[in-house]
């Protein structure tokens, strides 16, 4: 067997084992794009080996979708096949685990009216509720990952042949996901470990705010009293744990929402709605965006800060050490199972209810009086560097250095 078939196998046994974590007589969904069907059956076969009693897979085609939203009528977005979403529902009811295999062309949709794809997201997401709580309450166990696509790839590495472009792009997602160490299994047991040996400290240690400082930064973040720092893997309802996202690098939780002040410059490129905006600095007074300069995509950074009220104050704060597999690969992937993963950041937008002690069960009102901060959007970007210290002040007064040049001080 060849290098590339090789880590192939060892990326479909990560998947299987550690991402779903598939039990014996279990059915697996799988969600493919239709160029990915050598290594779907690759991936059944580990399924089966692994205890599966059935592996079933769904097929999509993205140019297939493409030509529908450019040629259809208005109302084939409004609508969408009742028997697809009660099969959905059903197979989440009956326990079936559910992978997911991310391979999209980032630039497909770019004409598309934008109308028509909310209208489609809205449809999808009103018929799909009943699947959508069991994944979102992680009453089922899923996994998003990803495999290259023509497009993609050559997105990625416009230089190089098609050919060279996809095995460079799969080289990086093996890198990035520790599915090219020798076991890829055992690296994720110990990768986990250690982030949850992270997240008790966080947890156990109660944080006021956080200093960031490094070039073009200054910035003051403080936390609301009852956060909860997340990450890694989590239980599904039966107890079994799994990896919704693979790879995952980060540990994160939310900001108090009028608690951020100072000024913060962004450390990579971000990709938004199809263009680029770089080397950008946000200036916040109360939590609040109240000034900001881009060197590139200034109109389009403008227009994601003034899309909603909760659109100008950050949602997310997360940590992911300089020396990751990640940022290690050094490339921009326009994908954010990776980009996300890169680098420490914030998110303009929506917080995440769960990160706060109770927040999942708290109503609009409730959210807002906890400095939960709400928006239609959510858009992580990337300000972690190698000069990067992240000094914490606890409850108590006392100060504790959580990142020293880019990684882990503890
Ligand atoms: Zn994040
Ligand atoms: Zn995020």
């Amino acid at each position: 067997m060849n290098n590339f078939d090789n880590n192939l196998k060892k990326y479909a046994r990560l998947l299987i084992k550690s991402g779903i974590n598939i039990q014996e007589g279990q059915t697996l969904v799988i969600n493919a794009p239709i160029h990915g069907d050598y290594f779907v059956r690759i991936l059944a076969q580990e399924a089966y080996k692994s205890g599966a009693k059935n592996v079933h897979v769904e097929y999509n085609d993205e140019k297939l979708s493409l030509i529908k939203y450019m040629n259809a009528p208005d109302e084939a977005f409004k609508e969408y096949p009742k028997w697809k979403a009660d099969g959905y529902a059903d197979m989440a009811r009956e326990d079936h685990a559910f992978l997911s295999l991310s391979s999209s062309d980032p630039d497909l949709f770019k004409d598309v009216d934008p109308q028509r794809i909310a209208n489609a997201n809205k449809a999808y997401g009103e018929a799909m509720a009943v699947f959508r709580k069991h994944i979102s309450n992680s009453v089922n166990s899923w996994c998003v990952a990803a495999m290259p696509s023509k497009e993609w790839s050559q997105k990625v590495f416009p230089d190089l042949s098609e050919e060279d472009a996809m095995n460079k792009l799969w080289d990086n997602i093996f890198k990035a996901t520790r599915a090219n160490e020798e076991d890829p299994v055992k690296a994720w047991d110990k990768h986990l470990d250690n982030l949850n040996r992270k997240l008790d400290f966080l947890n156990n240690n109660r944080i006021k705010t956080l200093h960031y400082k490094a070039k073009g930064t200054d910035l003051q973040v403080e936390l609301p009293r009852d956060y909860i720092w997340m990450g890694g893997g989590e239980d599904n309802s039966k107890g079994v744990y799994f990896i919704a996202n693979m790879p995952t690098e980060e540990v994160f939780t939310l900001p108090l929402k009028t608690g951020v002040n100072g000024y913060v410059t962004s450390t990579k490129p971000l990709s938004y709605g199809g263009n680029l905006i770089d080397d950008f600095t946000l200036t916040f007074k109360d939590g609040k965006v109240v000034d900001f300069t881009a060197k590139e995509g200034y109109e389009t950074l403008k227009n994601l800060i003034e899309t909603d009220e909760g659109s100008a104050y950050l949602g997310e704060v997360a940590l992911v050490p300089h020396d990751s597999p990640v940022s290690n690969t050094d490339i921009i992937f326009f994908n954010t199972l990776f980009d996300e993963n890169a680098s420490c950041h914030f998110a303009l937008g929506s917080a995440y209810p769960t990160n706060l002690k109770g927040g999942a069960d708290m109503d609009q009102d409730e959210l807002d009086a906890n400095g939960v901060n709400t928006s239609i959007t959510h858009v992580d970007f990337m300000v972690g560097s190698k000069e990067l210290d992240i000094e914490a002040t606890m409850e108590d007064g006392s100060k504790i250095m959580i990142f020293e040049k880019g990684d882990w001080a503890f």
